[in-house]
């Protein structure tokens, strides 16, 4: 038997161990008993991975070698992330459940042994790392051919209550130093599991745009006293005309200098820096808007449009007061049957062109008749 807790808005999270030692997290509405067994033999876990630095703009880059067997694109009947049925023991034991987190079974980044520590940077003199992290999966729902808008909006209640719960206990990991919980959809994008589900990469250092991030929010702060993101939302709800959804507690809108055909930043009103600060009315009011918002998405064309939604949030110890949380959805689909391409520029020189303004696609979002 594993642990049993109590959260907000009646959700219970009980964990179970795995076959082979990881840990599967139930999130359940109904107070359920989780007390299947993984059946499944007891397989070999991967080793840690190598950091290396690529010195040209010391950024890190996890070498994760391991992952070449990962499955692709599995039918219905073979996917791992259903509930377990007669004929396939999957990574969730149970017949059926809610939402459940468990412990990437190919992990790119994994907890250390022992002490641990980032080599200094010393260009190409630097020393490989090991790579220290953790990668969960988050699985929105046992039925297989639903997708994020499809979600009840008690469901998604169910989501945050679980990323909040996440973000808050991988935060006591002294190795890891930042949470971003996404999902990606749509193949175009490189999705191996058609199945409705998210990722959470906890890393052991600051992704670069992140770092990127902080530096602006910190040069903004020195010189004006404010906070960046604050002034960004203040910003657009002046302009309006960007802006494609809202209610009490949040706000949706197309950036100001978005990059993708369409982007939408959905951000609480009142400003928070991670996920485990959000207020209980803040997560009761989150569902409303993200299903708007994934609704108008998939109805701009009236196709499953590709995208990545990831939480950003302020890293785990430091620039807690500079960077804020919200969620950036992006999708690189033009039109039906056209992508946006990541080529030269915006791959080789990282700068970016939109060949649609911005109030363009929030026009044509708010247009979508829900
Ligand atoms: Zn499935």
């Amino acid at each position: 038997m594993g642990a049993s807790k109590r959260l907000e808005a009646g959700i219970t999270r009980n964990d179970r161990e795995m076959a082979d030692g990881r840990t599967i997290r139930y999130y359940d509405t109904q107070g359920q008993a989780r007390n299947i067994a993984d059946q499944r033999p007891v397989e070999e876990q991967p080793g840690i991975g190598e950091l290396r630095l690529d010195p040209l703009v010391n950024e890190w880059v996890v070498m994760a070698a391991h992952r070449q067997g990962r499955i692709f694109l599995p039918p219905k009947e073979l996917c791992p992330l259903c509930a377990t049925h007669a004929d396939l023991l999957t990574e969730i034991p149970e017949s059926d459940y809610e939402v459940v987190v468990f412990d990437n079974r190919s992990p790119s980044l994994r907890p250390p042994l022992g002490d641990w520590a980032l080599p200094d940077l010393v260009g190409p003199d630097t020393d490989a790392g090991t790579s220290a992290g953790k990668c969960e999966v988050i699985c929105f729902t046992a039925d297989h051919g639903q997708s994020f808008k499809d979600l009840t909006p008690a469901r998604v209640r169910v989501l945050i209550e679980a990323w909040q719960d996440r973000v808050r206990e991988l935060s006591k990991e002294s190795f890891i130093e930042h949470i971003a919980p996404f999902e990606n959809r749509g193949e175009e994008i490189g999705v191996t599991l058609a199945h409705p589900h998210g990722q959470i990469y906890a890393y052991s250092y600051l992704p670069p745009r992140v770092e990127k991030m902080l530096k602006a929010a910190s040069d903004f702060n020195s010189k004006t006293g404010k906070n960046l993101f604050d002034e960004v939302v203040a910003r657009e709800i002046r302009d309006e005309e960007r802006i494609v959804a809202r209610n009490s507690e949040w706000i949706a809108f197309v950036p100001y200098a978005a990059r993708y055909p369409f982007e939408i930043h959905v951000a609480p009103l009142k400003p928070v820096a991670d996920l485990a600060e959000l207020s209980v009315e803040q997560s009761d009011a989150f569902p409303e808007v993200a299903l708007e918002v994934m609704k108008r998405l998939d109805g701009v064309f009236g196709i499953e449009m590709a995208y990545i939604a990831a939480w950003h949030q302020a890293p785990v110890r430091v620039g807690r007061d500079l960077l804020r949380l919200h969620w950036q959805i992006t999708s690189v689909r033009r039109a039906p049957g056209k992508l946006k391409y990541l080529a030269g520029s915006e791959s080789a020189m990282g700068a970016f062109i939109m060949d649609m303004k911005p109030e363009q696609s929030a026009g044509q979002l708010r247009d979508v008749k829900i």
